[in-house]
C-alpha cells in the first residue's frame, strides 16, 4: 500500500520534472537568440504565461496573504509600542500635612481627614436629633 503510493509519488514528481524540464529547456534554447532588452520585458510574459501544474503553485507565491488572523493581544501591542505610562513628575509638598502630592490637585490624606470630620460631625447632629425627640 505505502510502496505503490511512494511509487505513484515518485512518478508524479519525476513526471512534472520532466515537463518542467521540457519547457525550461525551450525556453532557454529561444534566450540567445532574442536581443538583451527584450529579454528583460520577456521575464515577466514568463512568469504570466506559466500553464499547467507550476501556475498552481505560483498562485500561492505571488499572492502573499497572513496565514492567520492578527489576535487582538498582538494587535493593541503593535499599535501602543512606546505609548506606555509615564513617570509623574509633577509631584508638591503637601501644605497641610506635609506629605507628598500631585501637583493641582487636592491631597487625599487631607481629603480623607476632612471627609472623616465631616462623618464625626453628621453623627453627633444625628444623635443630639435622636435624643430630643425622645
Ligand atoms: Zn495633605
Amino acid at each position: 500500500m505505502a510502496l505503490t503510493a511512494a511509487a505513484a509519488s515518485t512518478s508524479l514528481s519525476s513526471l512534472f520534472l520532466r515537463r518542467t524540464a521540457a519547457r525550461f529547456a525551450s525556453a532557454l534554447q529561444s534566450w540567445p537568440s532574442r536581443p538583451l532588452l527584450s529579454a528583460s520585458i520577456a521575464i515577466p510574459a514568463i512568469a504570466i504565461n506559466i500553464p499547467g501544474l507550476v501556475s498552481d503553485i505560483w498562485e500561492g507565491i505571488l499572492k502573499a496573504v497572513p496565514k492567520k488572523k492578527t489576535s487582538h493581544r498582538k494587535k493593541r501591542q503593535r499599535q501602543l509600542a512606546g505609548k506606555a505610562l509615564k513617570d509623574v513628575k509633577a509631584i508638591n509638598e503637601c501644605p497641610g500635612c506635609g506629605r507628598p502630592k500631585k501637583a493641582h490637585t487636592l491631597c487625599p490624606y487631607c481629603v480623607a481627614e476632612i471627609y472623616e470630620s465631616w462623618k464625626a460631625r453628621d453623627a453627633e447632629q444625628r444623635e443630639m436629633a435622636s435624643q430630643s425627640k425622645s
